[in-house]
């Protein structure tokens, strides 16, 4: 099978460094001390001058992992560590984790963790007290909560939505077809539109956003692309975004195809024509990127 080991040019980033954005420079400042852990950090993100020093302060975005760093899953393109049985959860997780952000100087804050299904409610109560518990002590950050499947109890995903949060997450990850190989076996894509649907059963069809992400690169074609996106909008998620599938390391799925600039343009508008809310997409995209300034932009103007 083939593999592609060059990088094309538009993956090729600098790091961003604090000395170019003064902003960015003084979110990351406050960061010391509060003892919270970003993906944007930890993952070495790419977008993190943009998703945190924009020009707009209320719009700055940061992604909090909560309930550890051990999933029980194991993707296929992931790089997170896996065990059936991670350390337990810590109680204090939820008041920490809100006293931290409500210091901080975000607008925008997505909240997402490993997969637990150790746990008898996958974690759903605990992702629910972090966000009740951070809207309690700053009403106004913009709280995002991007889940897992929850094994597809409902009732676990009903606790999450009816938390408090302004956007439900969940992702796809890529179309029906790939699903197979490349998520965990206990996911599908199904059972992953049946969780969108749900938190849009619960708020109303009006009271949520909800949101998916797509990898694009591991092998899907154009037409499957359409049957998802179709999917989506049958059950009314409000924003998609799509970004470049990257190889965390060889024991993980190889990239079939780097997209160009010019494709994600296509598919961004292709999203919005078939009544998607906004799409971010392009090669460096993540699910989270700016998504404050998205939401600012497009839900509360
Ligand atoms: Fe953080 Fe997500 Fe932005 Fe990356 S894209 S910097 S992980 S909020
Ligand atoms: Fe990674 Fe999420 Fe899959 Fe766990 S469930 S392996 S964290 S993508």
């Amino acid at each position: 099978k083939r593999t592609i080991t060059r990088l094309p040019e538009w993956l090729k980033t600098p790091i961003p460094s604090a000395g170019a954005n003064p902003e960015f420079a003084k979110i990351k400042a406050d960061l010391r001390g509060l003892n919270l852990h970003t993906v944007c950090e930890e993952a070495r993100c790419p977008n993190i001058g943009e998703c945190w020093g924009g020009s707009n302060k209320a719009a700055a975005t940061a992604t909090i992992m909560l309930m550890g760093d051990t999933c029980t899953r194991g993707c296929r393109f992931c790089s997170v560590k896996t065990s059936r049985k991670p350390p337990p959860l810590d109680p204090h997780e939820p008041e920490n984790t809100a006293e931290a952000l409500a210091r901080w100087g975000l607008g925008y804050v997505v909240l997402t963790s490993v997969d637990r299904d150790d746990l008898a409610d996958g974690g759903a109560r605990h992702f629910a007290e972090t966000i009740r518990r951070i809207k309690q002590k700053k009403p106004t950050l913009l709280v995002e909560a991007l889940t897992g499947d929850f094994m597809g109890d409902l009732d676990m995903v009903k606790i999450v939505a009816e938390s408090g949060l302004d956007v439900y997450a969940h992702n796809v990850e890529t179309v029906e077809n790939l699903t197979p190989y490349v998520r965990d076996r206990r996911a599908t894509f199904r059972q992953s539109l049946k969780v969108l649907e749900h938190v849009k059963k619960v708020r109303g069809k009006e009271g949520i956003i909800t949101k998916t992400s797509i990898m694009l690169g591991l092998g899907e074609t154009e037409e499957e692309l359409w049957d998802a996106l179709r999917e989506l909008r049958k059950v009314d998620v409000d924003v998609v975004t799509f970004g470049q599938y990257m190889r965390p390391t060889k024991r993980h799925l190889a990239v079939e195809k780097y997209i160009t600039p010019d494709e994600f343009e296509l598919w961004r508008q292709r999203a919005l024509d078939m009544g998607f809310l906004y799409c971010a997409s392009g090669p460096l995209v993540r699910s989270s990127y700016k998504a404050g300034e998205a939401f600012i932009e497009n839900v509360l103007r």
